[in-house]
């Protein structure tokens, strides 16, 4: 039997707003332990929540992005349970009236969009932070002591739910890769994974292709990347068709996924929702952003990455498209290609040797960038990857590396291809049997050998010539 995976995503993001969500205490990280707190944010009796109006205006923003009916009047709930980094008892969030629902993302893949569902996307207050000391690390179980940093207690938090559209692993990761792409240009939060500015639980089931039933469902946890992701709910997915195909039953549970180790552990029983008891909060009035601000924020939302990664489809092929836009180069790539340079040599330069060598894109010249791509297989390598290396500094100009000649003279070359060829008596059976990839093989190894100062252009052919020739 064939398995269809069937996934749904939540995601919380951390909105970067300068204060928290119910008080004025700072947002941010690196300040000593428990100095960005107050009544409010450590639960003292009495302290009354108001709340953050940015936070409120950014997640009718990211609704609307995500294609979701904003809620003329959106409530605040509270969500009970004890621990001991929720030092009210009860965590402030939207229950029942969340602020943004019904949404839907187009996530385009090689093969055209897929639609992938939003069912919500609330705001809600983050807890504070559980730091267990000794024993294993991170862990509470074995620690010899658990410390509360209060200091992120209280942070305004945006949880996003999808409905369980996403099908596979990399589907999931596209998806991903776009909503962060999304929110970093919507400048409501840096959305970083290693910072748990962005976290992501995906919750797992399994069913025969092409039957419409929905099995039990597992969480994985604790994933932080989205190759860490895809890795997680590739384990979950084997794991439960394992299950299914010795005739067990999957239970539900949660997992956390073990990085080093590709595993699964579980975690403890889901709770159901009538567990914590929510009702709504009775120090807050409901949320009702009137018609004219919402519309006024739909109209300065700027053009979204998914509408970018299909306009730039249409002149670069889907992949490249897609990591351009997914990596904010996309701006970079368009003016470089306004300035002269071919649309594909651009791409490459850019994705690759731009990224590679750590340049920050907002400082590149576009002109002077795309002079170094057109120039790049006639100036040595080594004179190109000096230039790209310093490409966003103030003031570059490319004139002095494309004055540099490179070698291009066939009586120089000759001598060293010949002896190329002479060394890889296997590599030129073989090309000549027909593996003509092997090309790059020796052009590669006659750079090498001219210490890059070699004209790519003039090795290329010349090599081409020699391997069909001189049989
Ligand atoms: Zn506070």
């Amino acid at each position: 039997m064939t398995w269809e995976p069937v996934i749904g995503l939540e995601i919380h993001v951390q909105l970067k707003t300068r204060t928290k969500m119910f008080c004025r205490c700072p947002v941010g990280f690196g300040a000593a332990e428990n100095t960005q707190t107050c009544p409010v944010c450590l639960g003292f009796p009495g302290a009354l929540p108001v709340p953050n109006s940015t936070a409120i205006e950014w997640v009718v923003r990211l609704g609307l992005a995500l294609g979701c009916e904003i809620a003329p009047r959106a409530v605040f709930a509270r969500k009970n349970y004890f621990y001991p980094d929720l030092p009210k008892g009860y965590q402030i969030s939207q229950y029942d009236l969340p602020s943004c629902i019904n949404g839907r993302v187009l996530v385009p893949l090689p093969n055209g969009d897929h639609a992938v569902g939003i069912v919500r996307a609330h705001l809600e207050e983050d807890a504070a932070k559980n730091v267990h000391v000794g024993g294993r690390t991170g862990r509470i179980g074995g620690a010899d002591y658990t410390l509360v940093d209060y200091n992120r207690g209280g942070t305004p938090l945006v949880e996003i739910v999808t409905a369980p559209d996403i099908h596979s692993a990399e589907e999931a990761k596209r998806f991903l890769q776009l909503l962060r792409q999304t929110i970093v240009e919507l400048g409501i939060s840096d959305a970083e994974m290693e910072k748990g500015t962005l976290r992501v639980d995906a919750n797992v089931s399994v069913r025969p292709e092409g039957s419409d039933e929905l099995r039990t469902r597992c969480e994985i946890k604790n994933m932080n990347s989205f190759t860490h992701i895809a890795r997680g709910i590739e384990a979950e997915v084997e794991r439960q068709v394992a299950v299914w195909e010795s005739g067990g039953e999957v239970e539900q549970h949660t997992y956390d996924f073990d990085v080093a180790t590709g595993t699964l552990t579980p975690r403890r029983a889901k709770e159901e929702a009538d567990d914590y008891r929510y009702f709504p909060e009775p120090d807050l009035l409901p949320v009702e952003p009137s018609a004219a601000l919402v519309e006024q924020l739909r109209a300065g939302l700027p053009e979204l990455p998914a509408e970018r990664i299909r306009r730039v489809g249409e002149t670069l092929d889907h992949e490249r498209a897609l990591v351009l836009v997914t990596g904010g180069l996309d701006a970079l790539w368009r003016d470089t290609v306004a300035a002269g340079a071919e649309a594909v040599a651009a791409s490459n330069v850019i994705a690759n040797q731009l990224v590679g060598a750590g340049v920050d894109p907002g400082g590149v010249d576009p002109a002077e960038l795309a002079k170094l791509v057109e120039a790049r297989e006639r100036i040595p390598r080594q004179a190109f990857d000096e230039a790209i290396a310093r490409v966003a500094e103030p003031g570059f100009s490319a004139a002095p590396y494309l004055a540099r000649e490179a070698v291009s003279d066939a009586a120089a070359l000759e001598p060293i291809v010949d002896a190329i060829l002479a060394a890889n008596p296997a590599q030129v059976e073989q090309y000549r049997g027909g593996k003509e990839g092997l090309l790059g093989f020796f052009v590669g190894k006659v750079m090498k050998e001219t210490k890059g100062q070699a004209d790519a252009r003039a090795v290329n052919e010349l090599v081409r010539t020699k391997l069909n020739v001189d049989v």
